[in-house]
């Protein structure tokens, strides 16, 4: 069968356009669109309130479904991961996290990761492609089909598999889908996109819409930088800060989520605490600690806890907005950084 373009690569905007130059009025992209992202109904044939003359046109020159779940895995904290695969055969994994307030779907943006932070385990992996718009967004349409009822995503963080700048056309278009009134109608806000650092992307992403901004710090220095995440050595900590601190679109209204993953004996000393808040000085930001998860694919630890109270006691003590996120789903794999694509059992005790 030739390859019919996937509808759910089209913002609402992009989707009129190709149906008013097939002679159709707009609004039958509205009505599509309401039947699978509002509706969750793919099946063209069950759009009722469509001709049947213009459901067999979808029929014939559209397709509407492109990723299926190939496991799910059930962490005891109730976090889910799932292994879903394209129509090429690829694989990637999206994780649902259901906390009380909300449920945070993460969601992959390429096949692998060209990154190789060497603390990821996806970074182990090596890159394989960008993820279509199509394939971003139906992350969020079978990942909300295994929720229980009553359950709603409420929040979805470009956070799982890949670098999300190096397919910025593609995250792009699927967050314009995810915040069309006529498509998922998702405040902006509950938005977030995280990056190692891809300077020349930052500006571009932030326009998009009022979305947050996460950036994976971890460390304070240039030499441990270049150690964790090899982009540092093409744009280093004084440039990536240097451009958040001009940025109009970084303000106290939308703070930088900064990432940092604590590794015994690596980044996470005093001296290390003690430099941050200098570091990130001037700009609108949040800390996130997130202790290093283990996994197969490295010797990095997590520090003890008595370690990562001192830490953390350091930077509330100089006045820094500093959370310690819990680790969620270890136990199947489905922590920050642990998603490659095992199949079998936990990844690390
Ligand atoms: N490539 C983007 C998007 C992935 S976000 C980025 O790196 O920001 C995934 C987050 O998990 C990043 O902050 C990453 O640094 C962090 N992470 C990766 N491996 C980890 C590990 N083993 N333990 C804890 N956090 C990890």
């Amino acid at each position: 069968m030739p390859d019919r373009p996937n509808l759910k690569n089209y913002s609402l905007e992009r989707l009129r356009e190709r149906f008013i130059g097939e002679g159709l009025p707009a609004y039958r992209a509205d009505q599509v669109a309401g039947w699978i992202y509002q509706r969750g109904v793919e099946d063209f044939t069950q759009m009722s309130n469509l001709d049947l003359s213009l459901r067999e046109w979808l029929e014939a020159n559209w397709q509407s479904r492109c990723l299926e779940i190939d496991r799910v895995d059930r962490s005891t904290d109730g976090t889910l991961k799932a292994i879903l695969f394209a129509a090429d055969g690829a694989q990637i994994e999206s994780v649902l996290i259901p906390e009380t307030n909300r449920t945070t779907l993460c969601v992959s943006t390429q096949v692998g990761c060209a990154m190789a932070c060497t603390f990821c385990a996806t970074g182990a992996l090596g890159f394989t492609r960008n993820l279509t718009t199509a394939e971003i967004i139906e992350q969020v349409c079978r990942m909300r089909e295994i929720l229980d009822a009553p359950r709603k995503i409420t929040n979805i963080v470009f956070m799982g598999m890949g670098e999300p700048l190096l397919n910025l056309a593609a995250v792009s278009e699927s967050i314009a889908i995810l915040v069309h009134p006529k498509a998922f109608a998702m405040a902006p806000r509950r938005l977030t996109v995280s990056t190692v650092g891809v300077l020349p992307k930052i500006e571009e992403l932030l326009a998009i819409a009022p979305i947050n901004l996460a950036v994976s710090l971890h460390a304070t220095t240039d030499a441990v930088r270049d150690q964790l995440v090899p982009l540092n050595r093409r744009y280093p900590l004084d440039a990536l800060l240097g451009l958040l601190r001009q940025l109009d679109d970084v303000n106290h209204r939308r703070p930088v989520f900064f990432e940092y993953t604590l590794i015994e004996g690596i980044n996470d000393s005093l001296e290390d605490a003690k430099r941050l808040p200098a570091l990130l000085r001037g700009i609108p930001s949040k800390l996130n600690l997130i202790p290093m998860n283990p996994h197969p694919e490295s010797a990095y630890r997590p520090p003890s806890e008595a370690v990562i109270d001192a830490f953390l006691r350091e930077l509330a003590s100089a006045g820094m907005t500093v959370t310690l996120r819990r680790s969620r789903g270890d136990d199947i794999g489905a922590a920050c950084g642990q998603l490659a694509l095992r199949r079998t059992g936990a990844a690390a005790a």
